[in-house]
This record gives C-alpha cells, sequence and structure tokens, in this order.
C-alpha cells in the first residue's frame, strides 16, 4: 500500500439486509417463480394490494381527465416548491376537513411521492441514536424496512384478533419508555382489514399522550370502508395528542402508479411545530424528490370532481368481494377468519397446519399453493405472523369465486386421512 493511502472497507449493513429478507415484494416474486409453468389456467393473485389492472377497478375519468388537463395547460412543466404547490396542498387540507370537526391549513399538508414516501420522511425525521417507534403486529413491513435502514429501534405492540384487531393499549404502555417517539396505527387496516371506532381511537389517543408521544396514522386506505365500522380519521383526535396523517390517492382512486401522496400534521396545539418536527420535516423536503408536478397540478380537479358514483361503485365491488372472501373461507377446514372485514382490501385468516397432512408452515403452505394451483397469498411470517395468510380480496369476483375454489381443492388434496 501507498504512503498515506486508506485501503477501501465496506461493512455491509446487516440490518438493512434483514429488512429486505422480509419485504412483501421479495416473498411475492418468489411465490410467482414458484407456479408451473405448464398450469395453463390463469394465475389469481390474492397477494398484493393492487386491483388496478381489472376492468372492475379503473378509476375515474375525471380523475384522468385532471390529469390530462394538467399536461395540456403547460403550467406544470417547472419543478414545484419542496412542500408542494398551493392550490394542491388546500385541496388536500379540504378534502380531509370535510371529516373533520376543525378546518385543517395548507399549511399543514406537505406533498410526497405517495404514502411510501410520507413513511420514509416521517421515519428518517425520527430516528436518532437511542430513539424508538413502536409499530403494530401485524402491520405494514415498509415500517420496518424504512427503520432498520435509519437505525431506528422498533418495538412491536399487538393487534388482538379476539377483539376484532383492536391495539393492545396494554401492551403499547408497557414497551414505551423515555426514548419512544411515536407509535403507529394503520386504518382501515392493512393486513387486518379491520377499521378502529371512534371510541377505541379516543382510547388511542389517550394512551399516546399520557406516554407524551405522537401517533402517526396511516390512513392510505381511508374511506375504503364497506362493513359494520365507519371509517374515521385519527385527525379528530389532534387536540388530545397530535397526530401526524399519513395518505395518498393510490387506493382510493386505485392508481398506485400516479405517485401523489401527502403528510398532513392534525396538531391545532402546535406541539409538532414547537417540537422542531414540522422543520426536520420540511428540512428533510428540501433534499427529496417531489410528487411531479402535473400530478400536484391535478390534484385539486381530482379531488374536486370525481363524483360519488365512482366511489360507490368501487364500495360495492370491494363488498361484495369481501363477502364472497368471508363466506368461502367458512367453506374451508384449514383456514379461519377472526373478524370479517369492515375495509381496505385484506383479511387475516389463521392457518390450522394441525389438519393438513404434508404442510408444516404458512411458507410451505403458499409455495405448494402457488405451485398446485397458480394462486398466490402472502404467508403471514412476512408480517411477523407465523402460520397466518394475508388475502386480498380487491380483484374482480369471477376471479375470487376460482381463486377459493382452488384453495379448497388445495386443502382438501393435503388434509390428513
Ligand atoms: C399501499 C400502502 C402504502 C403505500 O401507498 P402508496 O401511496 O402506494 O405509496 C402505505 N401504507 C399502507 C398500509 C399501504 O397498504
Amino acid at each position: 500500500m501507498e504512503n498515506g493511502s486508506k485501503p477501501l472497507v465496506f461493512k455491509p449493513n446487516d440490518a438493512v439486509d434483514a429488512a429486505a429478507s422480509v419485504n412483501v415484494r421479495g416473498i411475492l416474486y418468489k411465490l410467482l417463480d414458484n407456479i408451473n409453468k405448464d398450469d395453463d389456467r390463469p394465475t389469481i393473485p390474492l397477494g398484493h394490494g393492487d386491483p388496478s389492472p381489472f376492468p372492475s377497478f379503473r378509476t375515474s375519468t375525471s380523475a384522468e381527465d385532471a390529469v390530462i388537463d394538467a399536461v395540456r395547460s403547460g403550467h406544470f412543466n417547472s419543478y414545484a416548491p419542496t412542500v408542494g404547490l398551493l392550490p394542491a396542498r388546500r385541496a388536500i387540507a379540504d378534502y380531509l376537513s370535510s371529516d373533520l370537526s376543525y378546518q385543517l391549513s395548507p399549511d399543514d399538508v406537505y406533498l410526497t411521492v405517495g404514502c411510501t414516501q410520507s413513511i420514509e420522511i416521517m421515519i428518517t425525521v425520527l430516528a436518532r441514536p437511542g430513539a424508538n417507534i413502536l409499530l403494530p403486529k401485524p402491520g405494514y413491513p415498509m415500517y420496518e424496512a424504512r427503520a432498520a435502514f435509519s437505525n431506528l429501534e422498533v418495538r412491536h405492540f399487538d393487534l388482538l384478533p379476539e377483539k376484532g384487531w383492536e391495539v393492545d393499549l396494554d401492551s403499547v404502555e408497557a414497551l414505551s419508555d423515555d426514548n419512544t417517539v411515536a407509535m403507529v396505527i394503520v386504518s382501515p387496516g392493512n393486513p387486518c382489514g379491520n377499521i378502529f371506532t371512534h371510541q377505541h381511537l379516543k382510547k388511542i389517543a389517550e394512551t399516546a399522550r399520557k406516554l407524551r408521544i405522537f401517533v402517526i396514522s396511516d390512513e392510505v386506505y381511508g374511506h375504503l370502508a364497506f362493513g359494520s365500522n365507519p371509517f374515521v380519521p385519527m385527525g379528530e383526535f389532534g387536540s388530545i395528542v397530535p397526530v401526524v396523517t399519513l395518505g395518498s390517492i393510490s387506493k382510493r382512486w386505485i392508481v398506485p402508479g400516479w405517485r401523489l401522496g401527502w403528510i398532513v400534521t392534525n396538531d391545532p396545539n402546535n406541539i409538532l411545530k414547537e417540537s422542531g418536527i414540522v422543520q426536520n420535516i420540511k428540512s428533510y423536503l428540501n433534499i427529496t424528490s417531489d410528487a411531479a408536478t402535473f400530478m400536484q397540478g391535478a390534484v385539486p380537479q381530482i379531488l374536486e370532481k370525481t363524483k360519488g358514483e365512482f366511489f360507490s361503485k368501487i364500495i360495492d365491488v370491494i363488498r361484495e368481494a369481501a363477502d364472497i372472501c368471508f363466506e368461502r373461507i367458512k367453506e374451508i377446514p384449514c383456514i379461519s377468519c377472526p373478524r370479517k372485514p369492515d375495509g381496505s382490501m385484506f383479511v387475516m385468516v389463521k392457518l390450522d397446519v394441525s389438519v393438513l397432512e404434508d404442510i408444516r408452515d404458512d411458507w410451505e403452505f403458499t409455495l405448494k399453493l402457488a405451485k398446485e394451483e397458480s394462486v398466490v397469498i402472502l404467508p403471514g411470517f412476512a408480517l411477523g405472523m407465523k402460520n397466518w395468510l394475508r388475502i386480498t380480496f380487491a380483484v374482480e369476483p369471477e376471479s375470487l369465486e376460482e381463486g377459493f375454489g382452488r384453495i379448497k381443492a388445495f386443502c382438501q388434496r393435503h388434509a390428513k386421512k
């Protein structure tokens, strides 16, 4: 080695690899690889939540027109301000305020490249040596993966299947300490399909206040509610505890490829502003990528012009699918569903391997199901729930019937004699 030169040393980050190895997309790719290429039946994708390819789930023409108009206007070809264009921030503030008992200001709204970037920003901003964050189990693994990249410690509280997947607030209290910065909730829920009631959200707010932490509420499935519990935004409790709401147009408008989301502070007492977190969010926005300017330009028209009929049609299709899903699960002895879904596009079902002959766990179940029946569902271990399965029911109802027919045949074939 020459004098003064330093050897090149690259030390891999094991936490990053560990997080990446249990990511949903990676696992679903492995299952798709396992499908038998000689099976001429169509593959039934019950693993991921993107129904946009199905005809029943085509987005509204007014949303498409809004994008076309924004592009054609020629007004949205420049870089946008890093917090987002003012008319877009105002439109989102108004859209969300219609569900709240107070009015949000455009200054409470920050535009992002989908809810994925909202998660990235919040986790990055909160990470500091020694800090920890409380995440739901089961939950949305993007939070764990982002936290691993930022060296933010994760602690899991349980969602309780026997209580309709409500938060185990005792475990939240037991886990939190002086270094806990926030807790995350997802309602309407991915992966459980539950929706927290007004009463339960209030209890979450009171618990968080007592623990002196704030709440990050992932409401990317906001308004995708079709069961007995209506959707209630956590921001309604912003005067009890500061709430940061994350959302996007990806799920309600079924356009995840359009990449337009938001971070919203529901904080009437200005606690987040005074603590410096709002400044942190703005600083991070200055050094990251922005949502495409024409999408920002299209947002006011998308939010204001999409007709109620579009939303009710989508809700009707998803409700029918959820009903089919719940009824068919009852006919299959090796799986059971603790609660009929009220919202989102997913349900968690428990797998009983003791009644199966040659299947040891959820991973083997999903691998063999893909190979023998060309049906893809997500094994629960990807969400920290061994011997559970997450099923997406947001597919064309005929495909769903076909998928459950194959799952039933598969379970009968592998049942203990
Ligand atoms: C899909 C999803 C996201 C990401 O949403 P995008 O807007 O597509 O980035 C975030 N959180 C949950 C719970 C999701 O299911």
